[in-house]
């Protein structure tokens, strides 16, 4: 399918990256990112003109896309630098991974619905985003496929605890950022100093709501 972006497109997009700025993203590389990714192309064409608005987004299966200034924050709290391997859980629409994609990371994302996963994953391609995607349940990372240690760790939902199965795929000295917590989430930041769950220094960064993290088979 052809994808068009028009200079309607282009600028709404930097109306909104004006918008992050001015909600404290400093970030340059996640701006230029968010600035050059397509947000309108990660959801259905019925909500087009909702695209540069910074609001989630239906995209089926009870799933949004995250608003645009959680998809920034998360970016600018990872820190990340081009080169670095990014495991991020909840692949979604996967608009979130493009971004990370176009930061220079080198993208593993799981998504547990298939449904999502089946429509994601030929869309990143044809996109020309190199990301690998997996289905599966993220609670327990991507231990058989082996790839780790990660330098970080992105979860995209709201999870009721900190996964220690993918603690133990992340580097030392890496991050993992979390939304922590039922009903609405902290924004945490762990930085892994060691192997045991001790060793998590752990910074928190405001309140969001995250559609919930499910455990159990993909399905
Ligand atoms: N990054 C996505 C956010 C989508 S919402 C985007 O920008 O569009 C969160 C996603 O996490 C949903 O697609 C949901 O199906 C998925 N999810 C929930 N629990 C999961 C789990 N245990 N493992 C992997 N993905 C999960």
């Amino acid at each position: 399918m052809k994808r068009v972006d028009t200079y309607q497109h282009q600028g709404a997009r930097h109306q909104m990256c004006l918008e992050l700025q001015r909600k404290g993203i400093s970030s340059n590389a996640v701006l230029e990112a968010m600035e050059s990714v397509p947000r309108h192309w990660f959801i259905d064409s019925a909500f087009e003109s909702l695209a540069y608005e910074d609001r989630a987004i239906h995209i089926g299966n009870n799933q949004t896309i995250s608003h645009p200034s959680t998809v920034a924050i998360q970016s600018q709290l990872l820190e990340l630098e081009p080169g670095m391997k990014v495991l991020e859980i909840g692949t979604g629409s996967g608009y979130q991974t493009a971004v990370l994609c176009r930061m220079g990371a080198r993208v593993d994302t799981i998504e547990r619905q298939k449904n999502l996963f089946d429509h994601t994953r030929p869309l990143l391609r044809e996109l020309g985003f190199t990301a690998r995607c997996y289905l599966g349940d993220g609670y327990q990372g991507l231990v058989e496929v082996n790839r780790g240690p990660y330098d970080r760790i992105l979860i995209t939902c709201g999870a009721s605890h900190v996964p220690e199965a993918l603690m133990s795929q992340l580097r030392i000295g890496g991050l993992m950022v979390v939304p922590y917590g039922e009903g609405s989430q902290s924004m945490l930041r762990l930085r892994k100093m060691g192997e045991t769950s001790d060793q998590w220094d752990t910074e928190q960064f405001g309140t969001f709501t995250f559609v919930p993290m499910l455990g159990g088979r993909a399905m």
